[in-house]
């Protein structure tokens, strides 16, 4: 018999409700491969309730003081992290990832996230336009019941990301985890009556992309959704909510590269190439999962880099010395697995690593891949267009700026480079014609919340960021007068 220590529920109307058809499913520990808690299968009819909550609460929200709303939410950031160990823990079991990435990134992102949208609550504000002749401003009003859906990649940082700028703004918000990693997000809607939220404002339900997603996207009282995930997901989503004119801000995946030229600075350079391709088993959407190098340097960048990721300490998430984690699930293994397999295929040679990683005792039966090398493959090939999202990086050498500009626009993708050269003219040119909505110069991932957040091409429509997610979640009605 399958022993669950724990059963998740839904949060509608300020209470932990079960499923309205009674349905759940197993959720898994991707370090062992055992399921250790049962996750609501939410369909339309728990939609329907959580938007009927949100309806009644919306008035209420909406002209509550924005002080109010920021206290709520500074609240809620406070209450976790009173409880910050525990979240670590729970994000590290639930999605694979190591202790040491939950307590750096995801949970102080995840609060931090909060505090930055309950500040841009207070400060958001309209336009002006004062004429000789006429007198103009702008509102911003919220729309009223909205979603976030967001990934299992790190699902307590895009959980919060997504939901807190939506709440700041004054909508009342359904909020729907991966159903891959919900722990965190339900530890979330356990503080939420203590941190003052009204029922209604902030609701959560967990379940299945095809069930309660879909029900979400179709929804005609839902009018704006924020999405993060996969690009053929993004297409369905933006499909299905065009047929209601919805707002859609879709966030999507990556095939991002990383630059190096040869006058680099050798350390940072090798260090920022490794972090890039291998942060979270490569599990982020901003991951440099192909790197240019330039050919002057290739062999012995190649060489040190080799050495680098060899070193990198794979073992059980739990362990605080662990680098390297589980990827999250035993589907997204073998898909990680099956690119190795198609890059050996099209020609490539795996320089390290390349395969499953088996642990002993706890995590036997754990998804671990080792940090996989490969090189010898044409930019044009699908190892080197398709997004893997795991642990595999792919080396290319180039001679010329042009050369590797051409190379790293060749994906449909566009969301983020990293460009590694002391040459700061160079950076910029480089930068400049990078088909990305984010280009790094001399370093990975740098992320300031006002700024910003957002790809080119199929890695997603909109940004994110402190203001941009503000109007997202607002509609601007403008107000004149003659003077
Ligand atoms: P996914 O698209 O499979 O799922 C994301 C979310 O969408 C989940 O909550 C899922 O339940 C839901 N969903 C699935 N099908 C749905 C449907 N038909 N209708 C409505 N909702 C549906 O993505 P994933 O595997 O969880 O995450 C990995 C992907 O996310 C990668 O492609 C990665 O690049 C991308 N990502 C992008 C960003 C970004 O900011 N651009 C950040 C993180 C992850």
């Amino acid at each position: 018999m399958t022993l669950h220590n724990k059963k998740i529920m839904n949060f509608v109307n300020g209470e932990m409700v079960e499923p309205l058809s009674g349905q759940y499913f197993e959720t898994i520990e991707p370090a062992t491969g055992q399921p250790y808690a049962l996750v609501p299968d939410s369909n339309k009819d728990d939609l329907d309730r959580a938007v009927i909550a949100a309806q009644n609460a919306f008035p209420a929200w909406r002209d509550t003081p924005a002080e109010e709303r920021a206290a709520m939410m500074n609240k809620l950031a406070d209450l976790i992290d009173e409880r910050q160990d525990n979240f670590i823990q729970a994000e590290s079991k639930d999605n694979g990832k190591p202790v040491s990435l939950a307590g750096a990134l995801d949970i102080p992102r995840g609060t931090a996230n909060l505090r930055t949208f309950a500040d841009a609550a207070i400060q958001f504000k309209g336009d002006v336009f004062e004429k000789d002749t006429s007198y103009t401003y702008t509102l911003r009003q919220p729309f009223g019941v909205v979603a976030t859906i967001s990934p299992w990649n790190l699902p307590f940082l895009l959980f919060t990301w997504k939901f807190s700028p939506a709440l700041a703004a004054g909508n009342c918000v359904i909020a729907k985890p991966s159903e891959v990693t919900p722990m965190t997000a339900y530890m979330l809607s356990e503080l939420i009556n203590e941190a003052g939220f009204p029922p209604g404002v902030l609701n959560i339900l967990h379940g299945k992309g095809a069930n309660i997603g879909s029900a979400i996207t179709n929804h005609p009282d839902i009018p704006t959704i924020s999405f993060t995930g996969g690009t053929a997901t993004g297409i369905e989503i933006y499909t299905n909510a065009a047929k209601q004119l919805k707002k859609v801000s879709l966030e999507l995946g990556g095939k991002n590269p990383t630059i190096i030229f040869d006058d680099a600075e050798w350390d940072k350079a090798l260090e920022g190439a490794k972090t890039a391709a291998f942060a979270n088993q490569g599990q982020v959407c901003l991951c440099g999962s192909r790197l240019f190098i330039q050919d002057t340097i290739y062999d012995r960048f190649k060489a040190d880099f080799i050495k680098k990721v060899e070193t990198i300490k794979i073992g059980d998430p739990k362990d605080t010395n662990t680098q390297h984690g589980a990827t999250v699930s035993k589907d997204h293994m073998e898909k990680v697995l099956s690119y190795i397999a198609l890059a050996k295929e099209e020609g490539g040679t795996v320089l390290t690593g390349g395969n499953r990683r088996i642990l002993e005792g706890r995590c036997k039966d754990g998804y671990f891949i080792e940090p996989t090398v490969i090189d010898g493959l044409p930019h044009t090939c699908r190892t080197n267009r398709e997004e893997i999202f795991g642990p595999v990086v792919t080396l290319m050498p180039f001679s010329t700026e042009d050369e590797v500009i051409e190379m790293a626009n060749s994906t449909d993708y566009g969301l983020a480079a990293s460009v590694w050269t002391q040459d700061q003219n160079r950076a910029d040119r480089v930068a400049t014609r990078l088909e990305n909505g984010m280009v790094w110069q001399n370093c990975w991932n740098l992320r300031d919340l006002e700024a910003p957040f957002g790809g080119f091409k199929k890695s997603g429509i909109g940004r994110e960021g402190k203001w941009r997610a503000m109007q997202f979640f607002t509609q601007e009605k403008t107000i004149g007068r003659p003077r």
